[in-house]
């Protein structure tokens, strides 16, 4: 799935490239490929969602509301949120083993690279393959995910961070996780899918330097209306000090609680 975001168009771009290439090894494929775009309107728009964030609200009892209601007058990410709910019923209905979610995004600073899920051994063993850094705990902590529902009933799922939003590097880097995606499911056998060795290659070195997992230690819930400013030169996973001030808005100074590594710098 690419484009839950709609400012993050690079993993449906990733995903049309590889369909396209897919194509002529359909026949070697032992599963289904399924390439989703997530929130259309917000991608036709090029804007972050419409009316509300598509990557919140999946919860089973939203899900039943929304499921029950008219959907007119609803919300433009209801809409989407009934589409996407149901195709994803009729991916698990159809499904013949282990249903394998990849959920792609980009983010609004560079260096960011990464990995996330829900801390269990299927997530991870499915992350694994994929070498770039894992990070634990983010996963928890945004309420209502799109991943975190996908876990709840069964489907292993991660997110992959790609880089920065508009970075031509992230598509590729997308794509690199795609293929090794293909392999590690097991949809064609390794011979038949090269770009998943080629894949790790590239993403190793794109992530060369970088620790293989970390652990979110504190986060800063960034309020729109508090004229939040982040101070200049910060990226993914740049080393910062206990007592570093980063950022700051109307309350004042954001502080670096210990020395860590920061992510996710707003800009
Ligand atoms: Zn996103």
């Amino acid at each position: 799935m690419g484009g839950l975001h709609g400012n993050e168009p690079a993993g449906v771009y990733a995903l049309e490239r590889v369909l396209a290439a897919l194509e002529s090894r359909s026949s070697a494929l032992t599963g289904e490929f399924v390439a989703l775009a997530g929130n259309r309107a917000a991608l036709a728009k090029k804007c972050r969602f419409v009316d509300r964030d598509l990557n919140r609200a999946w919860t089973d009892e939203r899900l039943a509301r929304l499921r029950a209601e008219d959907s007119l007058g609803l919300e433009s990410e209801d809409h989407e949120q009934l589409e996407l709910l149901s195709t994803l019923d009729q991916v698990v209905t159809d499904a013949r083993g282990t249903v394998y979610v990849l959920d792609l995004h980009t983010t609004s600073g560079l260096g960011g690279t990464f990995s996330t899920f829900g801390d269990s051994l299927p997530n991870r063993g499915f992350a694994e393959h994929i070498p770039v850094p894992m990070v634990f705990g983010l996963e928890e902590l945004v309420e209502g995910a799109l991943l975190a529902f996908l876990g709840e009933h069964g489907l292993v799922a991660i997110a992959v961070e790609s880089g920065q939003h508009d970075e031509a590097l992230s598509v590729d880097r997308a794509e690199a996780a795609i293929w090794i995606a293909i392999r590690s499911a097991g949809l064609l056998a390794p011979a038949d899918v090269p770009e998943a060795g080629v894949g790790q290659a590239f993403l190793r070195a794109e992530t060369a330097g970088l620790p293989h997992a970390v652990e979110m230690r504190f986060r800063y819930d960034v309020d729109p209306d508090t004229q939040f400013a982040m101070k200049p030169g910060y990226k993914n996973f740049l080393s910062v000090k206990q007592g570093e001030t980063i950022a700051s808005d109307r309350h004042g100074d954001i502080v670096v609680s210990e020395d860590s590594r920061l992510l996710m710098p707003l800009y």
